[in-house]
């Protein structure tokens, strides 16, 4: 059992659940699971990632999951314009099938993309007509002259990465490297606390994911944040409405005179649910350099 949680420091780690290939522990000042006994580095992030992240995911992404993905991409957009400057210099570290890229592309940002799955960067390529950079993340990549402004980054998005971060606060460290003193990060991750991880318990398909390292709650996510040195703006959580719609439909008019399914059930569930029990939890940060801090 691990001393101490990797995020608020605190010492009351309990055991959360036992997997065939990996523990979970608990964190039960902040709430956060995380896997026990995760090596730093890159290495197992590299041999999952290549197995999970393969040409049978990228099928899946475009047949039976292209509306969400699509639908994410969008309400993405809609954050981007919230918080940020418009068509500044974006990075999006993680870009999957390039859903989000392409979008903000064409709404005129000067955005750039990096994604280790060599099929998604195909896909990418073929679907959308997108350069994505086919690598893992590293600072040096786009680590410029620090004195040299133009040529960092505004904006830096990532969507559901940090939950595959063996080292997320050394990684929210690295993105300063790239990212304008006052830039803007914007993120997402699963919400521990969500809907459907209490009704699924501790088999809830996203616990069973092997390549979700942490499971953060709304206290872990801004602590870390903060340890980073970033000034939060915003956390808020969100259940994605769209790919329930036609659930919701369905149970409503089936509502009063026959069994719902579970997915009619969840749809409508979503629909009551309060604050931060939604699926996604999401981000808006600042970085604020140690010299403007000063002024
Ligand atoms: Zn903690």
């Amino acid at each position: 059992m691990p001393d101490s949680c990797p995020i608020c420091n605190s010492n009351k780690i309990v055991l959360f659940q036992r997997y065939p290939v990996f523990t979970l522990v608990e964190c039960q000042d902040c709430g956060l699971l995380f896997q026990e006994n995760l090596a730093p580095g890159a290495a197992r992030l590299t041999e999952l990632s290549a197995q999970t992240y393969n040409a049978d995911w990228v099928t899946m992404r475009d047949t039976y999951l292209r509306s969400t993905f699509l639908e994410h991409a969008a309400f993405y957009m809609l954050l981007l314009n919230i918080f940020a400057s418009p068509k500044s210099r974006l990075l999006e570290i993680g870009s999957g099938t390039g859903e989000f890229l392409y979008l903000a592309q064409a709404a005129g940002w000067n955005a750039v993309g990096l994604e280790p799955s060599a099929p998604s960067c195909a896909y990418a390529r073929q679907k959308y007509g997108l350069d994505l950079r086919n690598s893992f993340w590293t600072p040096a990549l786009f680590q410029q002259d620090p004195a040299d402004q133009e040529s960092s980054f505004d904006v830096v998005v990532f969507w559901h990465l940090l939950e595959h971060m063996t080292d997320p606060l050394q990684f929210l460290k690295e993105i300063k490297a790239v990212l304008k003193p006052g830039g803007l990060v914007l993120c997402c991750v699963p919400n521990r606390y969500s809907l459907t991880n209490d009704v699924y318990g501790k088999n809830s398909p996203l616990y069973l994911e092997t390549d979700h390292f942490f499971h953060y709650t709304e206290k872990s996510l801004a602590l870390l944040m903060q340890q980073a040195s970033f000034n939060v703006l915003s956390l808020f959580c969100r259940q994605e409405p769209n790919r329930h719609a036609s659930d919701l439909k369905a149970g409503q008019e089936r509502f009063h005179t026959s069994n719902l399914t579970f997915q009619e059930t969840m749809a409508l569930m979503v629909n009551y649910q309060a604050n931060f029990r939604g699926h996604e939890l999401f981000c808006a940060a600042r970085y604020t350099s140690p010299e403007s801090r000063r002024e």
